[in-house]
């Protein structure tokens, strides 16, 4: 008889672990607190490595064609006027090499996986979360939010930065805010933009970046305080407040925003749970043991990375308990070097003194091509302690 999961979380992470499982002979649930798909729509960026990881579960090809790839890999640094700093570029990799980054909207990456689980057959209860387990024997016992109970050989905690699950076997671990603030806002592509672009303010970044053939979107980080409430119905004008300063190619896009605009402000938020990000027989992957702060843009490949490392381990390890032990030990190292990565790339974009920023700026053109290429050589060879799962 096939073994049960009870998938809780139906993000980047829990579709595809439930994709990974279920190409694996699992049998898959998938709870999920939202009563509808909705995720809130504004872009996502994908680079290469996570998009190998995509294609294992089959779900590379539908999401390029639904988001748009930049073949030349290029990353085209301003400063806030929009003088050239300095070009990158992305590394392609594997083989065939995956695009170097792909740009999509959210509600679309969803979409994609979505579909793949409904052509898989995987059911997915909308509206469902879970409120209590319980291990008894070989198994775990789930009380969901309908009043019904669910027996399953594993539970797999894919709920996110403030994940249910974590907080009823890990109630000591809560995410801790990062200063940060992220600013999104979508617009209409024009044909022109077709390289990922960052700006670079004083104590400010705003990038933009295709994430269709019709759209792009705008994304700024700005130091803002703790617990600090903004309505709404006012992120557009304060959006284009924050970001006042900048032009460049930015301009046009801050000047129309209205209140009729798609902007959405996230307070920044970051998870670093010691291990063992397991409990007997659940595990937690994804932002629910790892959310890191999303200056290297490598959280979502992060999650797809770790839903195929868990079915690649579950696969080869006949003890289940090993396995997530395994689990943990492999992927810490490499979610901790993003997770620090992104920290400095963090603190050196806050930077609010003009004679330092100006000074790293002048550096930034010497080094810049090298810092990529060192964290890509870096993550492959933490990928490497995966690879012989
Ligand atoms: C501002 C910002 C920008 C980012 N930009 C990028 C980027 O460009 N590229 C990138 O790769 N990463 C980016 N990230 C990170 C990326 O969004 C996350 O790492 C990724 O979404 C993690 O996926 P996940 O499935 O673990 O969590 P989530 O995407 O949060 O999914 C969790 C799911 O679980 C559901 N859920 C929550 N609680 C429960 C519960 N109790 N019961 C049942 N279901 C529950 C939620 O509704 C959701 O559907 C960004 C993050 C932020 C904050």
């Amino acid at each position: 008889m096939n073994k049960k999961v009870l998938i809780v979380g139906a993000g980047i992470a829990g579709c595809s672990a439930a994709l990974a499982l279920a190409r694996a002979g699992w049998h898959v649930t998938v709870i999920e607190k939202q009563p509808q798909w909705r995720f809130q729509s504004s872009g996502i960026f994908v680079y290469s490595n996570g998009l190998q990881h995509f294609r294992q579960i089959g779900a590379m090809e539908p999401l390029v064609q639904a988001g748009f790839a930049i073949a030349s890999g290029r990353n085209r640094y301003l400063d806030q006027d929009g003088r050239p700093i300095v070009d990158v570029a992305y590394p392609a990799l594997g083989s065939p090499p995956a695009p170097p980054i792909l740009g999509i909207k959210r509600a679309e990456m969803h979409r994609v996986l979505s579909g793949l689980l409904t052509a898989l057959g995987v059911p997915v209860q909308l509206g469902s979360t879970v409120q209590a387990l319980q291990h008894h024997g070989s198994g775990v016992r789930a009380w969901l939010s309908d009043g019904s109970t669910h027996d399953a050989d594993l539970v797999v905690g894919a709920d996110g930065i403030r994940s249910g699950v974590r907080a009823l076997l890990w109630p000591g671990v809560q995410p801790r805010y990062s200063d940060f603030g992220v600013w999104r806002s979508v617009h209409r592509r024009p044909a022109e933009l077709v390289d990922k672009v960052m700006m670079m303010g004083l104590g400010k970044r705003l990038g933009i970046m295709p994430i269709s053939h019709e759209k792009l979107y705008l994304f700024g980080t700005v130091a803002e305080p703790e617990g600090r409430w903004i309505d709404p119905a006012l992120w557009p004008e304060t959006m284009r407040a924050r970001f006042a300063e900048f032009g460049g190619p930015a301009r046009p896009f801050l000047d129309e925003l209205s209140a009729h605009s798609e902007v959405l402000y996230t307070a920044v938020e970051e998870v670093v749970m010691p291990l063992p990000w397991h409990q007997g027989r659940v595990v937690l992957i994804g932002d629910a043991a790892h959310a890191s702060t999303p200056f290297m843009g490598q959280g979502g490949a992060l999650a797809v990375q770790d839903a195929v490392v868990l079915a690649r381990l579950l696969a080869q390890e006949p003890s289940l308990p090993a396995a997530l032990a395994a689990f943990g030990e492999r992927r810490m190292p490499l979610c901790r070097f993003v997770q620090e990565a992104s920290h400095r790339v963090g603190r050196a974009g806050a930077e609010q003194d003009p004679v330092r920023h100006a000074e790293a700026m002048r550096a930034f053109p010497a080094h810049a091509q090298a810092h990529v290429d060192d964290f890509y050589r870096r993550l492959h060879e933490l990928d490497e302690l995966d690879a012989p799962v």
